[in-house]
């Protein structure tokens, strides 16, 4: 009984990367909020063009 320490199971290491892997795209979408460009991330907000004037990223405006 006292291996099975040392023995990971293969659904932990999914279930590791499966975490981290979802972490990561949280992450990475938070970045992007609403009303910002996704190319670099500025606020747009008060920008009446759909363009961004930072990077020139055409911008999909969301409701
Ligand atoms: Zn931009």
């Amino acid at each position: 009984m006292f291996e099975f320490a040392f023995v990971i199971p293969f659904w932990l290491l999914a279930l590791i990367a499966g975490a981290s892997t979802g972490i990561l795209w949280l992450l990475l979408g938070r970045f992007v909020r609403p009303g910002c460009c996704v190319g670099c991330g500025y606020d747009l907000r008060g920008s009446a063009s759909n363009r961004c004037s930072e990077c020139g990223r055409e911008m999909t405006r969301q409701a």
